[in-house]
């Protein structure tokens, strides 16, 4: 029996384990879109689903929520994926996933944005940033022209007057460099892989988190043009061919053409794409690192102690927790070790930690249902604004759904580094 065979008879006899945990079951009430009505969906249709029950593989978002409550931690999303290409060879596929595989052969990414026009005015700007820094700026060593101690002169005006938390943040500091090793500026070239979702979004979180890389003495440079888009988008359009094709040309791209290429070290501001690098991209070489931005931020943020006196922003924040960070790649600590430093202080909504809510924003599920989508968003800004602080995240395409910020802005923000956008 494969793994896949076996997960799927799991599911169609369970009694329902995870049933309430799916975001999209909640917002639409339909037996059919629980983890359980999807999953016995995909396995009696076999290889003929019809094009209701594609539409139903298309309800995930892809957030992991069932597996946290499943006693088998099935992956129902990689079920589902595969159920989706199913109905692609067999025709019942919606339209908006062909339309996926198109542009992103056409264009190297599925957005409607001209992304590459995004990507190369970030370039410029990078190369005439640098071109106009003395030279022993651009080395990862402490940022000389940052003064630790000034107040930060970009701010929000959110709950000016709170408490100040600095012994907190201290010990947090502290904390956080003993658990994670300096950042490795041995290993050559941290290379920021921005991602389809940061550049449609106009890239101004690019701009920040280049200029926050560099603020910390951990700069990053940016991957080539040819690097816009994991391809993981191919994936949720059930066309697991077209993603493999696409994700050796990248990383063909990132690592060059040489037989024996050199490792790499890839920072990302997506964590879904993080991930879809690390398990479905072909190996990278030997001694190669894959990474979320507040991961690599945290880690060199923690290597510079005399930041921990700056004062942070006269701000609260209600931070979502993005699922694919929470969940998939288990990251709690970094995006709230980063807060810690920049606000005065870190709400945590109803739903958060690996326990966290989806914003309803991937799995093409915003493509594919639409106003399916728009209620999971709703429903999580509600619980995010019972905090009574704005909210923030740690992906691009969380932050775009639920109107939020992003942690790399908010740090950009506090360092007083935040660039102005150059359109
Ligand atoms: S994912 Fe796990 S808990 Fe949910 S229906 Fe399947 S076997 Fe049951
Ligand atoms: S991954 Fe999330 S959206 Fe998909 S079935 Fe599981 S709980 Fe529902």
């Amino acid at each position: 029996m494969t793994a896949v065979r076996r997960a799927l008879e799991l599911c169609v006899f369970c009694p329902k384990m995870c049933r309430f945990a799916c975001p999209v079951s909640e917002a639409t009430s339909r037996e059919a879109f629980t983890p359980w009505g999807k999953v016995s969906l995909a396995a009696l249709s076999g290889r003929s689903p019809d094009p209701s029950a594609a539409l139903a593989f298309g309800a995930c978002t892809g957030c992991l929520r069932c597996q946290t409550y499943c006693a088998h931690a099935n992956d129902v999303p990689a079920l589902l994926y595969a159920a989706r290409a199913t109905a692609v060879r067999a025709g019942s596929a919606p339209g908006e996933w062909g339309e996926v595989a198109r542009k992103m052969t056409a264009a190297g990414h599925a957005e409607q944005a001209e992304l590459v026009e995004v990507y190369r005015r970030i370039a410029q700007e990078e190369s005439a940033a640098a071109a106009a820094r003395p030279a022993a700026t651009a080395t990862p060593t402490p940022g000389p022209t940052l003064d630790p101690t000034a107040a930060p002169t970009k701010t929000a005006s959110h709950d000016a007057g709170r408490p100040r938390t600095s012994a907190l943040r201290a010990v947090a500091g502290a904390v956080t460099a003993m658990l994670r090793p300096a950042v490795d500026a041995g290993r050559g070239g941290p290379t920021l892989f921005a991602g389809c979702d940061a550049l449609a979004a106009g890239g101004s979180v690019v701009r920040d988190a280049l200029a926050v890389a560099r603020a910390v003495g951990a700069p990053l440079a940016l991957a080539p043009e040819a690097a816009l888009c994991c391809g993981l988008k191919l994936v949720e359009a059930g066309h697991p061919e077209a993603f493999a094709a696409h994700a050796a040309r990248v990383r063909t791209a990132l690592l060059g053409s040489s037989r024996r290429p050199a490792p790499v070290h890839l920072i990302l501001l997506s964590p879904g794409c993080a991930r879809a690098v690390r398990e479905r991209w072909p190996a990278l070489p030997d001694g190669s690192r894959v990474e979320h931005v507040t991961t690599y931020l945290s880690r060199a943020l923690a290597a510079r102690p005399d930041l921990r006196d700056r004062p942070p922003l006269p701000e609260s924040a209600a931070y979502h927790d993005p699922c694919e960070l929470a969940r998939g790649l288990s990251e709690l600590t970094a995006p709230r070790a980063l807060l810690a430093a920049s606000v005065e202080e870190v709400r945590e909504p109803l739903r958060c930690g690996v326990d966290t809510a989806c914003c309803g924003a991937n799995g093409l599920l915003p493509r594919t249902l639409p106003a399916v989508a728009e209620a999971i968003a709703d429903d999580r800004r509600r619980e995010l604004d019972a905090c009574g602080a704005h909210a923030v995240t740690a992906s691009p395409a969380c932050a775009s759904a639920l109107g939020a910020e992003d942690v790399v802005s908010v740090l950009a923000r506090w360092l007083g580094v935040a660039v102005e956008q150059a359109r």
